[in-house]
């Protein structure tokens, strides 16, 4: 860091946004000998947010960094992902993480815990001053040779500005940085679905590290652990998320991940939905907050980098929470940022960004694109819609009605686009 004679203070890279994936990218650049600083809007970095699952290919970025003992002492290791019919009859369901072969587990973690693991780790890595929370940004100024941020605090009131030699928009689905480049985008694109989110204290079923999906495309449920170790009375932590199809014209509120609603809104359509394995209304009526979050995305963007400033994690590409990839690709840009940094020369001080952006835009953009086009076709979630359609009432052998061969290569082209499939992590 240095202050230049009009009292502006330079740095090297900023990174807008402090959630898991300007987090990833902040100590991913650390581990490269890069200097960056992350500014983060809110005042205090609290452990907010329901379960997240984070995939074998993101958690090798993650061990690379030599976090994975951290997750492993909280996060579950998750031993199988099952799709089931609305009546609990199940479709298809396939070992993951260690289980399936992978070299690096999958992990079903509290987003709060994981985002606090990537804060720790951060705050201690990091140079001091590196890591500025209550700094939103508000606008900046490409100035050819460096671009000039400007922030507020928590009430609006101005802070100093800061000038970068590169700047990372890390910053949400809300993203400042992608508003500035595309004025015209508006406001996210809803699907038509509302997500209920929530934890209940209960009873671990199947595996007891089962993440299950049961219904279809209009009225899903998702349940999985967050907590590894049981309680004394045998009870752990399940996240789980109710999902419907909303009557067309309903116009939903902002996103905003910490809003909260009585179960009275959606738990009717559920009542039924008592299986032998799992009681789904009795998860429903546990629950202690419940947040309600409109399924939205955005559309593949034709371009992220414009000069010295780029996008990173929602901020570039956010997708339907399916196929468990929100967290897990910010974390693969994270990595593939810090690979392309190197490959243009930083920490070298000449180190054209330009030239790191293009590389790591290149490796990125497409790729994470197709995972939002395919994810608003249900992605490995279409298994239950076919199910839907085909045996409404139930089936008497699920390979009456789906060959088994379909619903194998639905799962493996699902891996190959996301870039999960075993044999690629394992490399
Ligand atoms: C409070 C919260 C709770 C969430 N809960 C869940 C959940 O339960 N399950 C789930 O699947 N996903 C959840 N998500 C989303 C999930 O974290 C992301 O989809 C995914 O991890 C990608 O991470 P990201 O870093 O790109 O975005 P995010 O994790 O959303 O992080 C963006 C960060 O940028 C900050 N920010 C926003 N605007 C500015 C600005 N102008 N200047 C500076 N900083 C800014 C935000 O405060 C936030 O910390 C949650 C996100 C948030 C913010």
């Amino acid at each position: 860091m240095e202050t230049k004679d009009d009292g502006i203070e330079t740095i090297d890279v900023a990174i807008v946004g402090g959630g898991i994936g300007g987090l990833a990218a902040a100590l991913s650049l650390h581990a490269k000998g890069i200097g960056c600083t992350v500014f983060e809007a809110v005042e205090q970095v609290r452990p907010l947010g329901v379960g997240i699952n984070l995939l074998p290919h993101s958690v090798r970025v993650l061990a690379g960094l030599g976090l994975q003992p951290r997750l492993a002492a909280t996060a579950v290791e998750t031993a199988e992902l099952a799709f089931h019919n609305k009546h609990g009859q199940l479709i298809w369901s396939e070992p993951r993480g260690l289980a399936g072969g992978y070299a690096f587990p999958q992990f079903s973690i509290h987003r709060g815990e994981l985002q606090m693991i990537l804060f720790e780790a951060a705050r201690e890595r990091l140079p001091q001053g590196a890591l500025r929370t209550a700094h939103a940004l508000a606008r900046f100024e490409d100035r050819g040779d460096h671009v000039l941020l400007h922030f507020t605090d928590r009430a609006g009131a101005p802070r100093p500005p800061v000038r970068a030699r590169a700047v990372i928009g890390a910053d949400g689905i809300h993203s400042v940085v992608r508003r500035t480049f595309f004025p015209a985008e508006g406001p996210a694109r809803f699907s038509g679905r509302i997500l209920w989110r929530a934890t209940t204290r209960a009873r671990p079923f199947l595996t007891g590290r089962s993440m299950i999906q049961a219904g279809h495309q209009d009225q899903k449920f998702v349940c999985y652990p967050i907590q590894r170790e049981p309680d004394a009375d045998g009870l752990k932590t399940i996240n789980w998320i109710a999902e419907l199809t909303v009557p067309a014209g309903t116009t939903p509120a902002r996103e905003d991940w910490n809003k909260k609603v009585d179960k009275s809104v959606f738990r009717e359509p559920f009542a039924g939905w008592r299986f032998d394995w799992l009681d789904i209304p009795a998860l429903i009526d546990g629950a202690e907050s419940i947040f309600e979050f409109p399924m939205v995305d955005r559309d593949p963007l034709p371009r992220w980098t414009h000069g010295r400033v780029t996008l990173l994690g929602d901020a570039a590409h956010p997708m339907y929470p399916i196929g468990s990839n929100g967290a897990s690709q910010g974390i693969l840009d994270a990595e593939a940022m810090a690979q392309a940094m190197v490959e243009a020369g930083f920490p070298a001080r000449g180190a054209d960004p330009t030239d790191a952006f293009a590389r790591y835009e290149g490796a990125r953009r497409e790729a994470t694109g197709k995972i939002v086009l395919s994810n608003r076709q249900n992605g490995p979630d279409q298994v239950m819609q076919m199910a839907e359609e085909r045996a409404p009432q139930g089936f008497a052998h699920i390979h009456d009605i789906i060959p088994r061969e379909e619903l194998e290569a639905i799962s493996a082209r699902y891996k190959q686009l996301a870039g999960f499939s075993r044999e690629h992590v394992n490399r």
